[in-house]
């Protein structure tokens, strides 16, 4: 691990401020707020992430959970996975978000956590975490290693030909079903970007994952009002009952009406670049009555567009029965 300054912020302004501050001083120099520090200490230790400046946001009051003036939900981004996950609110209300982060990590992982760390969650690509393996998110321009070499787990929806990793986080797919709303203050001010255009595309340029800007900070994270009658779940497929990451996962949230999906919204982990979601599968769903030929067709909209690769290609048909069987779950709950 390279040697880094350390300060621990005692407000948001002051954690912004010195990490703009810290920027402008190194030219460009890599800046990392740490919470949790699940993600960002083992990346350090690997030699992946070699901060100049860490900014201990701890003591920040970004850890609470309270009812918004919407009657949706507003989430501090400190707020541990292990307290979000069992909220009387989160688990009455948005059931899929609390299934969602209990099937992710362990128990001691979950207490650590933070809602914006998780948000912020780097790849598992066995090749990213390697320093000595090609890799364009780490090093942009050095190759992509997992073209022509293990690629299993990645993606097959949003690639490019510069990377496929896929986005780890279970809480992240949820969020992306939920029509959540990232809270972000930077040294420019304040600014609330829907989830599903958090996440940027790899294209040529892997080594950027989200919309944030150098010094930005997450302060949290805003749920909209459920409706009222709607059904959610959260479903995960991976190698492994605990403790594992998805090869494929669904997130959805549907209401009936008279017998047809008056609402619906999903979105799938596992499989994709970010957090995924499909206008044209959810508009195949929508005004129509339940049935297993609506649900085959509708996943074969959500996955039209999937480009596997050699030793992927199971993954298209495992994304598409996990589909299918959260969509006949759910309206059975409906
Ligand atoms: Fe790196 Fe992405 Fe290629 Fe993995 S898939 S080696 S993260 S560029």
């Amino acid at each position: 691990m390279q040697a880094f300054n350390y300060t621990r912020a005692k407000s948001i302004d002051q954690a912004i401020a010195t990490a703009a501050q810290a920027t402008t001083a190194q030219q460009g120099a890599e800046i990392r707020f740490v919470a949790g520090g699940t993600t960002l200490l083992d990346l350090m230790k690997l030699d992946v992430e070699h901060p100049v400046q860490v900014v201990d946001i701890n003591r920040l009051p970004l850890s609470s959970i309270e009812s918004s003036a919407e009657g949706g939900l507003a989430i501090g981004a400190l707020v541990r996975n292990a307290d979000l996950a069992n909220h009387p609110d989160v688990r009455a209300r948005y059931p899929v978000l609390s299934q969602a982060i209990l099937a992710g990590a362990s128990g001691q992982i979950r207490n650590m956590a933070t809602t914006s760390g998780n948000l912020l969650q780097r790849t598992r690509c066995v090749y990213f975490r390697d320093i000595h393996s090609a890799c364009n998110k780490r090093e942009p321009g050095s190759g992509c290693s997992a073209l022509n070499g293990y690629h299993r787990n990645l993606a097959i929806l949003g690639g490019s030909e510069h990377c496929i990793a896929t986005n780890p986080s279970d809480m992240n797919v949820a969020l992306t079903a939920l029509d959540a709303v990232v809270s972000i203050q930077g040294p420019h001010g304040r600014r609330d970007v829907p989830v599903a255009e958090f996440f940027v595309l790899p294209g040529a340029t892997p080594q950027r994952e989200t919309v944030m800007e150098p010094g930005d900070l997450i302060t949290g994270v805003r749920l909209p009002k459920p409706t009222g009658h709607a059904k959610s779940l959260y479903l995960k497929l991976r190698d492994r009952a605990s403790y594992e990451f998805a090869l494929a996962s669904v997130a959805i949230v549907l209401a009936l009406k008279d017998g047809r999906i008056q609402q619906v919204a999903m979105a799938m982990g596992g499989v994709g670049t970010r957090p995924w979601r499909s206008a044209s599968a959810e508009q195949v769903l929508r005004g129509n009555a339940p049935s297993p030929d609506l649900f085959k067709r509708a996943a074969d909209a959500f996955l039209a567009s999937a480009q596997p690769q050699a030793d992927n290609r199971f993954k298209v048909e495992l994304a598409r029965r996990c589909l299918i069987k959260a969509m006949s779950d759910v309206s059975t709950a409906a």
